[in-house]
């Protein structure tokens, strides 16, 4: 019997007794109050009864031929499932009755034979009354405990799909049900699609996750829809039993073995001007294997849920959005606005960053500078738009160029760009400078102030150190630097080498 049927009939009491008349007297009594009884003529078919269907309480005789009442109450005990149906003993005076043997082995309470009715009626509403509120007790600790652990996971979520499956995972831990999953209206608010918090108490329920996955639901349409529409929780007793057109899955839940349903929607108050809205900002649809039987203390579990996680479920929402939009900024801080690549400062903090490593790691560290040929003549030929348009295309052929993830582009300044390449000997560094002058001569802009070609053209100085702990990274730019004032001097359109130890020109 599920809890909330406790409330809503008599309880069901299992009557053990060896006697025919005992039997039949105290049916008599407890049919009289209402009570639905159950009776086993001896030990053996008590423990096979209760095992199929657990009573509220039980009156066990004690003298019984077989298994004793004593031996019956000790193997409910020892079991999980049984240990707490109370146990009310009946035994007659002269049975050398032993009560001390009888709370000890935890019976809750006697009865002895000849028994007034009135006394049996006032301990056994006694006992069912003190059972109710040790699960009512109950119930409000794993409400508690739900609560608790619950806000504890949302709060250390990083985004709102992580906070959801917090709380799917602790609903359905703490219910006993098979599968949870999340619906969350889109940005239009036209449709509710499925989201990536979800959980399942087995891997069979894998393929349900996946097929559902496919659908959407809009307002008013489906469970999830409806429960959208409306704000309130809903359920469904047996889905496998619903038209398609109602519950849009009912085939596949019924296939994965899924009949109970139950959709909560989880929403915050809203201001808007002087009134008060709601806000549903996802709907919690949980299913079981059982048929579901509208059982109030789970029922009042989940509404406590919908209520007090809606307002944390909108705070990290927002803390995701800040989050978001902190990452654009950082982004846009090191980025230069014309040519999109690393700025200078991006380039100062990163070069700064590896060559420590490299220091650390005792790796190489190569630096490109390079820049345009005669880029002040571009200029005063093409005009100003021009030369920004050419500076962005350089920059993209650059950045094709330059392959490796840890490699980074900038722009160094004016028509100065850079490139930093972590684990890169002098020969490979070269390389790239190489491949990045054939990408720029493989642009043909025309340029025709140029002195050294009709087309846009580079100059590249190249520096390459294993960095030490006692040197800055300022030695590695003033190496580049002077390759590049080198190649310069030596006509332009060239790549020169400085490495630490050796100098190496390489002309075209
Ligand atoms: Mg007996």
């Amino acid at each position: 019997m599920n809890q909330g049927q406790y409330f809503k009939s008599k309880a069901n009491i299992l009557v053990v007794d060896d006697t025919p008349e005992n039997i039949t007297l105290l049916t008599q009594i407890l049919s009289s109050q209402g009570y639905k009884v159950r009776i086993s003529p001896n030990g053996k078919l008590a423990l096979e009864s209760v095992r199929s269907s657990p009573p509220d309480l039980i009156l066990l005789d004690i003298k019984m031929p077989g298994m004793d009442g004593y031996e019956v109450c000790q193997r409910l005990k020892a079991s999980k499932q049984t240990c707490d149906i109370p146990t009310i003993f009946i035994s007659a005076l002269d049975a050398n009755f032993d009560k001390v043997t009888a709370f000890m082995l935890g019976a809750v309470d006697y009865i002895t034979k000849p028994f007034e009715y009135v006394e049996v009626l006032a301990r056994i509403e006694n006992q069912l009354r003190l059972r109710r509120f040790q699960l009512e007790l109950q119930a409000q600790n794993a409400q508690l405990q739900l609560l608790l652990t619950t806000t504890q996971a949302i709060s250390e979520a990083t985004d709102v799909e992580e906070a959801l499956e917090a709380i799917l995972a602790n609903v359905c831990k703490t219910i006993g049900w098979d599968f949870g999953e999340a619906w969350i209206p889109n940005e239009e608010g036209t449709a509710l699609e499925y989201s990536r918090a979800w959980y399942a108490s087995d891997v069979r329920l894998n393929k349900f996750r996946q097929q559902s996955e496919t659908f959407g639901f809009a307002l008013g349409e489906g469970l999830a829809g409806r429960v959208w529409l409306s704000q309130q929780l809903e359920w469904i007793a047996d889905v496998s039993r619903e038209n398609d057109r109602i519950f849009r899955r009912s085939g596949i839940a019924a296939e994965a073995g899924l009949k109970g349903s139950l959709g909560i929607p989880i929403g915050f108050a809203k201001r808007r001007g002087c009134t008060i809205g709601h806000q549903v900002l996802a709907v919690l649809v949980f299913f079981q294997r059982h048929e579901m039987a509208p059982d109030e203390r789970s029922l009042s579990l989940v509404n406590a849920i919908a209520t007090q996680f809606g307002s944390m479920i909108q705070h990290k929402k927002a803390e995701a959005a800040l989050r978001q939009a902190n990452l654009e900024l950082q982004r846009l801080a090191s980025i230069d606005g014309l040519t999109q690549l690393a700025n200078r400062r991006r380039f100062d903090d990163y070069l700064s960053h590896e060559w420590k490593r490299a220091a650390r790691e005792q790796q190489p560290l190569s630096l490109i500078l390079f820049d345009v040929d005669y880029f002040k003549r571009y200029n005063d030929c093409y005009g100003h738009q021009s030369g920004d348009d050419c500076l962005q295309q350089l920059a993209k052929a650059a950045s094709r160029a330059v392959k490796r993830p840890a490699d980074l582009v900038a722009r160094y300044g004016g028509e100065e760009f850079a490139a930093i390449l972590p684990n890169t000997s002098a020969e490979g560094a070269t390389a790239v400078a190489q491949a990045i002058r054939l990408k720029v001569q493989q642009l043909k802009l025309p340029h025709a102030q140029s002195k050294v070609s009709d087309y846009v053209t580079l100059s590249l100085g190249v520096s390459s150190v294993i960095p030490t702990e006692d040197c800055l990274p300022e030695i590695l730019i003033a190496m580049a630097d002077e390759a590049l004032y080198q190649a310069k001097n030596q006509g332009r359109d060239r790549i020169i080498l400085k490495a630490a130890r050796t100098s190496l020109t390489n002309n075209p």
